[in-house]
């Protein structure tokens, strides 16, 4: 599967004409056959949000699990907080990214459980919503193995969404199974995938030409928030002077 908006599309369609209903993390039980789309949200809201664009024309819904801690982007800020609502007002569910990195050493399983539910505490806060899902960023051996149960929380690495779905994912840019072969079988009846929108663009992009790509647009908008903040920006360093 190429990694392009055209190519993710024809997933959709797919997975649908397959007969898989799209659920989330809260309704599933309902119906003998679906999909749970959730999107880990690691670098870019700007990406995500044209990825939710393209689900939402699709009639489709997903989960997006947010960072908080993370120095990618900020979702406390004007721009971030907009770009998560714009997310939740097409249709899609904003979950938590937690990265237990952030907290240093090992958690303990009830320090985890807490610091969890602090940050969804502060997501919900910034959004105006609940937020009652997480998925984990870097998780350790141990967190992948742990089957943590956070009280008003949804724990997407649950054994649940593992044992009982069948799970695929896109990380590092790579399937590790045929996506489109098993849902075109049509083996399994849950599906839990796992796809990132930093890898999709119109054209298929390597993953060395989306990590360029990536951090060389970094110039242009660290300019852009300068002058936003900065009189006269433009008298100094010109954006075409880049
Ligand atoms: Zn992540």
């Amino acid at each position: 599967m190429e990694f392009t908006y055209a190519s993710y599309r024809a997933l959709l369609a797919l997975l649908r004409e397959r007969g898989y209903s799209f659920r989330d993390y809260h309704h599933y039980g309902d119906v003998s056959r679906c999909v749970i789309l959730r999107h880990d949200v690691d670098f870019s809201l700007e990406r995500a949000v044209r990825l939710a664009e393209l689900e939402a024309e699709m009639g489709v819904g997903a989960t997006y699990f947010a960072l908080l801690r993370t120095d990618f982007y900020n979702p406390a800020s004007q721009r971030g907080a907009a770009a998560l609502r714009r997310i939740q007002s097409l249709g899609h569910e904003i979950g938590l990214h937690f990265d237990e990195k952030a907290y240093g050493p090992e958690l303990s399983p009830e320090e985890l459980a807490q610091a969890v539910r602090k940050e969804c505490g502060m997501l919900s806060a910034l959004l105006g919503t609940p937020v009652s899902a997480v998925s984990m960023h870097r998780p350790s051996k141990a967190a992948l193995e742990a089957d943590y149960h956070i009280p008003g929380v949804v724990n997407s690495y649950g054994k649940t969404f593992f044992r009982e779905f069948k799970y695929l994912s896109d990380s590092r840019r790579r399937w590790r199974e045929p996506v489109l072969d098993i849902v075109r079988s049509g083996a399994y009846d849950r599906l839990h995938i796992l796809t990132h929108a930093f890898w999709y663009h119109e054209a298929e992009r390597s993953l060395g030409e989306t990590v360029r790509g990536f951090t060389s647009s970094a110039n242009r908008e660290r300019w852009k928030q300068l002058e936003e903040n900065f009189t006269d920006l433009g008298s100094i360093l010109r954006e075409e002077d880049l």
